[in-house]
């Protein structure tokens, strides 16, 4: 059977714990969360259809700062993946070093089936529900999976409603022009990429490694992920989404793709139509179009999972043929996996410190809020770069220092931290 995403969490809970040398009451109080909240929200389509929706938010840990963590619009969204996200962000913030704790949540529909219009009553209905929940002291929601800026201006606007006054720091991840942060929208990439270079100068990779990169997902972070990587040098030998994907060696343009999805289409019709393929524009540009299964054994340095979570599984580990895996998605790795990967010698920069950056400029956005600030791109650019590199220099000692991987490295310092905080001994 699969391991389920909170499965996933107690297995690094259990491994960091031995890292540890941690009490059976420690390991008991880091296993779940402090309130997971379930509501069901009831939303008229614009055909009269009445819908009801479930949604989540789940409380993992207020020890090092209020809960703080996205709000995800995703059919599978459910109890056990929100809870393992939550407990995830409680991680991330301790990696990170911000004073947050953690938190998730998620509505259970598919987004990609509603209008606009209907979006934004979802997103008002989920406010209404959790109103007393969340606020900027108690628990900061932000963007995640098929929620985005407008979808937090929508959530700041009837939070403010709700209870009667402004409340620009009640949610980050907002337009710039909307009480949000220069450098949010590609914080999530830019701190994974920051952390990729930090680990590739510590090998001393940075100069002799080639530098060819697939991408699983192309989503915000997939997509700002490979213009970022592409400006710098790196090849971009391969993306694909939830219909499929297209393979170049000699290197994929991310704006072009970029502007395929954008016309609401899927990444193959770059070169295909339903299933007619351009043969002669394939054979010009030595391109395939791959399946969204075929990414997964890519030959590429560098792997990137930028989607949702469990996708390298026990059954496609060993196809891996990449040297290095950067989790931009949350929980792309099932334990599984890792052990298979571990076996091969291929290095998992897990996604607790690969993607914390969103998270980190979430916390730079709350600042700015709260003080009535409003900082450059080039601040929030140098603070990201700093904070990610400082996390990963401690990531990277703890590995090295007790001979274990980055992830449980990531997780031994976070649960250290979490155990110290004064709250952390409830
Ligand atoms: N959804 C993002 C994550 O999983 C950002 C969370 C936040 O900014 O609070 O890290």
């Amino acid at each position: 059977m699969k391991t389920s995403a909170f499965e996933a969490y107690h297995s690094h809970l259990q491994r960091a714990a031995q890292i540890l040398r941690l009490s059976k009451e420690d390991i008991a109080r880091l296993r779940e969360p402090d309130r997971s909240i379930i509501k069901t929200l009831v939303v008229e389509r614009e055909n009269g259809e009445k819908v009801s929706l479930p949604a989540y938010r789940v409380q993992f840990s207020n020890a090092r700062g209020p809960y703080k963590g996205g709000i995800r619009f995703h059919p599978e969204a459910g109890l056990d993946e929100v809870k393992a996200l939550s407990a995830e962000m409680a991680i991330k913030t301790a990696v990170v070093g911000i004073p947050f704790g953690g938190a998730k949540g998620g509505v259970g529909f598919d987004p990609k089936g509603y209008s606009k219009k209907e979006i934004e009553k979802v997103a008002r209905a989920y406010v209404r529900a959790f109103a007393e929940d969340i606020g900027p002291d108690k628990d900061i929601p932000a963007p995640d999976v098929y929620t985005n800026p407008e979808i937090m201006q929508w959530m700041r606007d009837e939070y403010e409603k709700v209870i009667g006054r402004p409340a620009p720091a009640a949610f980050t991840g907002k337009p710039v022009e909307a009480g949000g942060s220069e450098g949010r929208d590609t914080a999530t990439a830019d701190g994974a990429i920051f952390v990729l270079e930090a680990y590739l100068k510590k090998k001393g990779l940075m100069d002799s490694t080639t530098k060819r990169v697939a991408i699983q997902g192309f989503g915000n972070a997939g997509f700002n992920a490979a213009r970022v990587l592409r400006n710098l040098g790196y090849t971009i030998v391969a993306v694909s989404d939830s219909k499929g994907g297209v393979h170049k060696p000699s290197g994929l343009d991310p704006e072009e793709v970029n502007r395929v999805k954008e016309e609401g289409r899927s990444i193959t019709e770059l070169y295909c139509k339903g299933s007619v393929c351009d043969a002669k524009k394939l054979s010009d540009d030595h391109a395939n179009v791959i399946t969204g299964e075929d990414i997964f054994g890519i030959s590429c340095d560098i792997f990137i999972p930028a989607a949702l979570g469990g996708v390298i599984t026990g059954e496609n580990a060993a196809r891996v043929e990449a040297s290095v895996i950067l989790e931009i998605a949350n929980g792309p790795t099932t334990p599984e996996a890792d052990a298979i990967l571990e076996e091969r010698g291929i290095v998992v920069i897990p996604d607790v410190l690969a993607n914390a950056g969103g998270v980190a400029v979430s916390y730079f956005e709350w600042l700015q809020n709260k003080k009535g600030e409003v900082w450059s791109k080039e601040e929030v650019r140098k603070r990201l770069k700093e904070t990610m590199e400082h996390a990963f220099g401690e990531v990277f000692a703890r590995a090295e220092k007790e001979k274990v991987s980055l992830r449980d490295a990531a997780y031994a310092i976070a649960f250290g931290k979490l155990l110290a905080a004064p709250l952390g001994k409830k």
